[in-house]
């Protein structure tokens, strides 16, 4: 089990930046990989990148414990560099091997979108793994407010002109709001799982669920929704119109070669057995249970 103590502030600042430092140089972060699927089809759309560091002493750490102290420090700069180069490096290496997958997500801090160098790095990756822009998603996450709001908006409408999608992650909370999609103009909307996590028990989620599809609907957006734990979450989504879904009742985050086995296994209409969510080296994927498609 990781000790938590990285995320109680117990570390002076400068030493979190250095071990950060320390973790690049030394490869200790690694990507898991969550598919999501189109609910009408039940194909894969797309794998979403999560970072792990796996800690020589700590054990395997989730984003919670580092990301936010990288935003503070600026070390989300580096590696958010490092998490792009290596989802598209392995999306390249799945396209290469017949894996039939429309994009890859990368999640990205607003303080990365406010750097003047975004665009050209995306660039430059995609150019590096012979990659189409339409292949990658960008997650704007929620985490803190841009520094420089313009410059993002800027880096936004750049990055779209080329082709790149772009997705507001955990729609519905706190910043992640109404107001990102007054300011700039995305591609995907991602209802926050706190909304999909009581969906059966509380009417006012589904309503409220219901109100954001039909919002992206007239914005023209497609619409995903995240933390689908159950069969009967799944049903009420795509009856809604939700055009896609990601969660435990597919799939946790996997390792790289179990996602690849995930991949491998809905592509040829196999299905793993399945097991419990959290148990990110296993496959969920309730094969008997899953509702018909639309
Ligand atoms: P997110 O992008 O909203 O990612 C979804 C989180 O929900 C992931 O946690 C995922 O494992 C978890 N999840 C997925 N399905 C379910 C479900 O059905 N039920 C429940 N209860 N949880 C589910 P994780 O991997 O710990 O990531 C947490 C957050 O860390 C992410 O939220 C994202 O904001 C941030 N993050 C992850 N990787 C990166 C990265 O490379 N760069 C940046 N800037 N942020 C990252
Ligand atoms: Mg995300
Ligand atoms: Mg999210």
């Amino acid at each position: 089990m990781a000790s938590p103590s990285f995320a109680d502030n117990q570390y002076r600042l400068e030493d979190f930046d250095q071990a950060l430092h320390e973790a690049l140089a030394r490869q200790e972060f690694l990507l898991h990989y969550q598919p999501y699927l189109d609910l009408a089809t039940y194909q894969v759309a797309g794998v979403e990148a999560l970072i792990r560091w796996q800690h020589p002493s700590r054990g395997l750490l989730y984003p919670d414990d580092f990301i936010p102290h990288a935003e503070r420090t600026g070390m989300i700069d580096s590696i958010g560099e490092w998490v792009l180069r290596q989802a598209c490096a392995q999306m390249s290496e799945w396209m290469a091997l017949g894996i039939d997958i429309s994009s890859i997500s990368v999640n990205v801090s607003p303080r990365q979108f406010s750097n003047s160098a975004l665009p050209m790095l995306v660039q430059a990756v995609l150019n590096e793994h012979a990659l189409s822009a339409a292949h990658l998603d960008l997650e704007i996450t929620e985490s803190i407010v841009p520094s420089d709001e313009k410059m993002m908006r800027s880096n936004i409408a750049a990055l779209r002109q080329r082709g790149v999608k772009i997705s507001i992650d955990d729609f519905g909370m706190g910043y992640s709001s109404l107001e990102r999609l007054r300011t700039i103009q995305v591609d995907r909307l991602k209802i926050d799982r706190v909304f999909v996590s009581e969906l059966a028990l509380n009417p006012m989620d589904a309503c409220l669920i219901r109100s954001m599809i039909h919002l992206a609907q007239q914005l023209g957006l497609s619409v995903i929704a995240e933390g689908i734990e159950d069969a009967e979450a799944c049903v009420r989504l795509q009856s809604m119109g939700c055009d896609q879904g990601q969660g435990f009742y597919f799939a946790a985050a996997l390792d790289a070669d179990a996602c690849e086995k995930y991949l491998r296994d809905v592509q040829h209409g196999l299905r793993a057995d399945p097991c419990r969510p959290g148990q990110s080296s296993e496959v969920y994927y309730p094969a008997q249970s899953l509702p018909n498609p639309r």
